[in-house]
């Protein structure tokens, strides 16, 4: 979804800088592409991407957590079981969006269900000018080239059916471009 956002970007006119963890898709032309392995490497290269920008776009399905010690060597069975101990990673979004300059922020929220309620919730609980929500099970969301999304902005909300994730995509830039518009001509 983040690189048919990307794509779609370009198409507006927008100069991107798309962050990305290790994919097997192509870099959409025009765009520039930064490659990251963890959510430490994606924070640091969107803040030094973040001077100058206008719209963050927040697509990648972080890890919430990482282990919190990377052995140097193999990990040698012996035990039945075995415990490994996470540490939370940083929340990029979260951290864009409550920067005294931050630029306008869209956030995706993939929740199993109660969609609207959870997406409005993490909207505001993360400052976000915009969120778009998909269900996400067995059929739907990830590893697919089609999609569904509820886009909510405050005061507003807008359904985008099902749709190959390239249209979808456009729609939100859409969408994006007019709040945006909105916002700065206030
Ligand atoms: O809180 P939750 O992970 O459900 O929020 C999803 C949104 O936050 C997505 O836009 C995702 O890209 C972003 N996110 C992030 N950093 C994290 C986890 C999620 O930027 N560590």
């Amino acid at each position: 979804m983040g690189y048919a956002v990307a794509e779609a970007l370009v198409a507006q006119g927008a100069a991107v800088t798309l962050v990305s963890g290790p994919v097997a898709l192509a870099t959409p032309s025009g765009v520039e592409r930064i490659d990251v392995e963890t959510a430490h490497q994606m924070r640091d290269a969107v803040l030094a991407a973040l001077p100058g920008a206008d719209i963050f776009v927040a697509a990648a399905a972080v890890a919430d957590y990482r282990p919190a010690d990377v052995p140097q060597h193999k990990i040698k069975k012996a035990e039945e079981t075995l415990m490994l101990e996470l540490t939370r990673n940083p929340d990029i979004l979260g951290e864009v969006a409550a920067r005294p300059d931050k630029p306008f922020c869209v956030g995706f929220a993939a929740e199993t269900h109660e969609v609207k309620d959870y997406a409005e919730k993490k909207r505001r609980a993360k400052r976000l000018d915009m969120i778009a929500a998909n269900e996400v099970g067995a059929s739907r969301g990830f590893e697919r080239d089609d999609n569904a999304l509820l886009v909510i902005w405050e005061g507003g909300q807008a359904e985008l059916p099902c749709q190959s994730k390239r249209r979808l995509a456009a729609k939100l830039v859409g969408l994006i471009v007019d709040r945006f518009d909105a916002q700065t001509t206030d």
